[in-house]
């Protein structure tokens, strides 16, 4: 399958790995937009929210745990931070497997900015 986070979990892409359990991985973003940006993403192939089924949803729990855990890895639990899904093309995603932005390190603008 001709997919760049696929390729990244079977190691044929290099990454930067934060974290990983047995069905998440969590990685550094190669184009980081603040002091912190990780990816979280299941290793199961989900293109997007919209593509997520219901058995999929303990999955998805999974990963926000992950993302809860590399918060507190990377310190930036206390001072805050935002998890970002982007889904589909108005919502500006790029790489169709479903992934979560953590981003902190910084205080981010406002979403109406
Ligand atoms: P999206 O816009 O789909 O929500 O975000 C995709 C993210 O993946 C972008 O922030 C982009 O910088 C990151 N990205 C794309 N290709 C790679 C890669 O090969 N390695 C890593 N670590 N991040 C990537
Ligand atoms: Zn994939």
């Amino acid at each position: 399958m001709d997919c760049i986070f696929c390729k990244i979990i079977e190691g044929a892409i290099p990454s930067s790995k934060i974290y990983e359990t047995d069905n998440v991985l969590v990685f550094r973003d190669i184009q980081p937009a603040a002091p912190v940006h990780a990816l979280i993403i299941p290793k199961k192939h989900i293109a997007s929210m919209n593509d997520a089924k219901d058995g999929d949803f303990a999955l998805l729990g999974e990963v926000l745990a992950a993302a809860q855990h590399t918060a507190q890895e990377l310190g930036v639990a206390d001072s805050g931070y935002r998890l970002i899904n982007n889904c589909g093309a108005d919502g500006g995603q790029v790489v169709f497997h479903i992934h979560f932005h953590l981003l902190g390190g910084e205080k981010l603008g406002p979403l109406n900015a």
